[in-house]
């Protein structure tokens, strides 16, 4: 019975991560080569075996500090007690355990005392579960981001994709090895369209950057003209436009994002 569901594994991995990648295109409208980590991170998931890591080192935590049956806690005596050199990080750490074979070095036991290992000494000592679970999280880059966007449509479909990295924009095909041409087919001199591009410096969408850049400076910064604006930092403004900021407020990155809908739809650079 065992050895069948060590067969199975890989097939079931496999499956699991397409349906968790089937549901993540189809839920952001995401276009299907998009990739695997950028797609998860839009729609706030880990990876599987980041998630398979949490629990483990999770579940080793419990042990160590008797939150499970006292059978789980016979590994115990793995963690280190070395009273006459008392040392914090040291006294945290487990006894590595020899294999010989693979699939005993990548059992649960001795991959999450490598991983265990390799933590921070906070996080070691975390005093309680909840801080344990939030440090790890913070340790591993996984603090979710929040997501300023609302809605639904042929907008919203292009503003996520325009994030993802992935839309119809000439430098994402080019990315992605689905054109040569990475250089907008209106502006001279080979620019590259990027995303930046696109906002803030195409010299196609000139009247419809107007209006964006009126409408949004009334959001951001109301004392300063839209000349200054579109040039203080054309990066930042850009990220701003596709992800938000955590500097302002939930609904005026809501209002921030009806700007930049209403640019998409009026510059009709993306086809339905
Ligand atoms: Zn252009």
């Amino acid at each position: 019975m065992s050895s069948t569901i060590i067969a199975l594994a890989p097939i079931l991995q496999t499956l699991n991560m397409y349906m968790q990648r089937r549901a993540c295109i189809i839920s952001t409208g995401a276009i299907r080569v998009t990739k695997h980590v950028t797609l998860l991170k839009e729609v706030v998931l880990e990876i599987l075996k980041t998630r398979r890591q949490i629990y483990r080192l999770t579940y080793l935590y419990k042990i160590k500090n008797h939150l499970v049956p006292d059978y789980l806690c016979n590994v115990y005596p793995l963690f280190h007690h070395n009273t006459e050199n008392y040392n914090l990080r040291r006294h945290a750490n487990l006894i590595p355990i020899r294999s010989r074979t693979v699939a005993y070095y990548n059992s649960f036991l001795l991959a999450t005392i490598r991983d265990w290992n390799s933590l921070s000494a906070e996080l070691i000592t975390a005093t309680s579960l909840a801080s344990f679970k939030r440090l790890l999280k913070k340790n591993l880059n996984l603090c979710s981001k929040k997501i300023y966007s609302r809605g639904h449509g042929y907008e919203k479909k292009i503003h996520i994709r325009l994030r993802l990295g992935l839309s119809a924009l000439n430098d994402h095909l080019y990315k992605y090895n689905l054109t040569l041409n990475r250089f907008c087919d209106f502006c001279p001199g080979n620019r590259i369209e990027s995303t930046e591009h696109y906002f803030i410096h195409c010299a196609r969408y000139t009247n419809y950057r107007i209006t964006l850049l009126l409408r949004i400076k009334n959001l951001l910064c109301p004392d300063i003209n839209i000349a200054m604006l579109r040039d203080l930092c054309p990066i930042y403004l850009s990220k701003i436009l596709i992800e938000g900021s955590d500097d302002l407020s939930d609904d005026t990155n809501l209002e921030l994002f009806e700007c930049v809908f209403g640019f998409i739809e009026s510059s009709n650079r993306f086809s339905r």
